[in-house]
């Protein structure tokens, strides 16, 4: 049995359900998962098809870069991960995407307006975006920082999606309403314009989410 198997095997899972769902093409995006009580992540390696990574193909490492456990390269953009766990302690997981509608507003710089009711629940309002970085930067993970102020998502300028959550499933799920409400707001776009929650029913549809949603 290898150290943190669990966990390895969860973000593996995680990156076939992006894959599979044609939210990312190749091998791009990553994925890592906070190791419950520690201040070490496991991450994806770097350029390896989501359907060859084995568990021991998962790195372990610390939010300084240091690498604890693995025999890969980590995903390069393990800086912008390290500093969404140092920053937001509520982040357990984080699942970054190219998916292309959210990509587009990246590329755009546009922010996504918090026009659908599950974006408002699950990311907490509109999603930002900040200045150009190039990918693997120290600059790129303060500006995603930066950009994520106390939502639950993130776009990255011409690149692309970061989600974060307190689960790998949660952030997934985060990423994938991400991806519906831009693809829904350019075909509002089509249809005359989108029309933009207000602030007041963001907070409550938000508090309803966290609070009372599904069953308890
Ligand atoms: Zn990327």
């Amino acid at each position: 049995m290898i150290k943190y198997e669990d966990i390895r095997k969860q973000v593996i899972s995680t990156g076939l359900k992006m894959i599979n769902s044609n939210m990312t093409a190749g091998t791009w995006g990553n994925i890592s998962a906070k190791i419950e009580g520690e201040d070490l992540m496991a991450i994806t390696p770097s350029g390896v098809d989501y359907e060859k990574i084995t568990p021991d193909g998962i790195v372990i490492m610390d939010f300084s870069g240091n690498i604890i456990d693995g025999k890969m390269k980590p995903s390069i953009e393990f800086p912008m991960h390290a500093l969404v766990y140092k920053n937001r302690k509520d982040a357990k997981a984080v699942v970054h995407t190219h998916s292309v509608f959210a990509s587009a507003f990246a590329v755009a710089r546009k922010p996504i307006p918090v026009c659908c009711e599950e974006l408002a629940e699950v990311a907490g309002g509109s999603i930002g975006v900040g200045k150009y970085c190039l990918p693997g930067t120290k600059e790129l993970g303060e500006e995603v920082i930066k950009a994520l102020d106390d939502k639950m998502a993130v776009l990255i300028a011409n690149h692309g999606v970061l989600a974060c959550g307190p689960t790998l499933k949660e952030a997934f799920k985060i990423a994938e309403i991400v991806e519906k409400s831009a693809k829904e707001i350019i075909l509002a776009n089509i249809l005359g314009g989108a029309f933009e929650l207000k602030e007041d029913d963001v907070k409550t549809l938000r508090n309803f989410y966290l609070n009372s949603y599904g069953q308890r």
